[in-house]
Order: structure tokens, then sequence, then C-alpha cells
């Protein structure tokens, strides 16, 4: 009897956002960005996606796959930080904060890589116990973060501290990106450091203190990877790390 083949390629779980689709089949639809998967096999991982599920399987989870990708979708539910749902409040989803949560601490805890994209840096934010601005144009003195031209073209400029771990794979510090988010980081979570901001201030790009590799960002690199090959990089970051955990 043949063996099971052998994995060459590391695999990337990809958290997911859930749609109600009521109009043919009762069924809720599991969807993201094909951009994030197309990205991951683009730095040599293989994508798996996760639907919404019971929280309880995410040590399975963080056992059979190498790394993590949170991805884009809706705002973090203001209870998880501690505060009330506050005007321009957007769309939430309790579930998939319970799953996220509970699939990025078993990833921590198992040592392995996570990168954190837009909903992801704020859910890693949360997860670590820190804040967020709930709607960041009542925010005093923000710039405009919420792009209306769908493109993925960069808008503003980040400013990364030269030690940080894209500064020094960019070999400069600063990148200008995209800016799809009407919420961001208020407080910032203990074991974080923040190593990207925009001219307000705002962080939009943070490490963990720890040791392990944890990148999340608050633009959309999926979207601008193809057309502005330093986008890639976090991926290519995450890839190295799962390979260098090997
Ligand atoms: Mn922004």
């Amino acid at each position: 009897m043949p063996g099971a083949p052998a994995r060459t390629q590391p695999l990337i779980l990809i958290t997911t956002s859930t749609e109600p689709h009521r109009d043919t089949l009762l069924r809720d639809d599991t969807l993201t960005g094909r951009n994030y998967a197309q990205a991951v096999v683009a730095a040599g991982g293989v994508p798996l996606l996760a639907p919404t599920v019971d929280p309880a399987t995410a040590a399975a989870y963080a056992a059979a796959a190498d790394g993590l990708l949170l991805s884009g979708g809706v705002d973090v539910d203001p209870a998880e930080f501690g505060a009330q749902p506050e005007p321009g409040l957007g769309r939430v989803d309790a579930e998939r904060d319970a799953f996220e949560l509970a699939v990025y601490r078993a990833f921590r805890q198992a040592g392995k890589p996570v990168l954190g994209i837009c909903r992801g840096i704020q859910l890693v934010n949360v997860a670590q116990g820190g804040t967020l601005h709930q709607h960041l144009p009542v925010v005093p003195r923000m710039l405009q973060h919420e792009q209306h031209d769908p493109t993925g073209a960069p808008l503003h400029p980040v400013r990364l501290e030269p030690d940080s771990l894209l500064a020094r794979a960019l070999g400069r510090d600063a990148l200008r990106t995209n800016s799809y988010h009407h919420q961001g980081i208020d407080r910032l979570g203990p074991g974080l450091r923040a190593v990207g901001r925009t001219a307000d201030g705002l962080v939009e790009a943070v490490e963990g203190l720890d040791g392990g590799f944890l990148l999340a960002l608050q633009w959309h690199p999926e979207m601008s990877w193809r057309a502005y090959p330093d986008h890639h990089l976090p991926f290519r970051l995450l890839l190295d790390a799962v390979r260098a955990g090997d």
C-alpha cells in the first residue's frame, strides 16, 4: 500500500466571511476574496479556507495547517473589547469573532505564524486585549481611510519602524498602501508593537513581541500585490516564517 503523499508545500488556513444566501437554497455562504489564496500560492503556500464554525475546532485547525491568515471582513463586535456600540459601527458577526479569536489563540499557542489583514489586525489587537475606534470618520484629525477607488491602488503612506520586518525586507521605512477601513486600533493590545503608522498617528501595522511570527496590517495587500510587487512581501514573510519553523 502506498503511503500518504509527502507534503511539500505549507498549508495556510484563511478565515472567511459568512453571507446569508436564501434566494434559492437555504444556506449561508462561506466566502472571501480569491486574491488572498492566489497571493499565498504565489508565495509558495497552499490555501485552505475555513468556514466560520464551532470554535471548538480551533485546535484541530492549528494542528492541521502550518500558518494562519486572518482575512478582512465585517466589524469586530465592541462587546469583545468591553465597549458599547457607537454610531457608525457597521455590521458585526459574533460567531466569526468567536471562531477567529479561538483560531488565533490556537495558532499562537502552537507557535505557528499568523498574518492579519484589515479586520485581521483589528481581531489580533482585540485578542491581545486592545481596543478599536469603531468609526474613524468621527475621530478628530484622521485622514480619509475609506478609499472609494476599488482597484486596490495605494492611497496613503505608512511610515514603518526601521527595524520592522517590513522595513527590513523592503530596505526602506515607508510604503504607500491602499485603505479600505472605517475602524482602526485605538489602544494597542499588550504583547503587540506598533511598527507602521499613517500621518494621523493611526497604527496600520503591528508585530508580536514574543518572537513568534505575528504580523498584521490595516491595508489590503491581497488587492495590490500583482500591480505593486512590494505588496507581496507580507505573504512571502508569512511563508518564510512557516518554512523557518520546520
Ligand atoms: Mn488606512
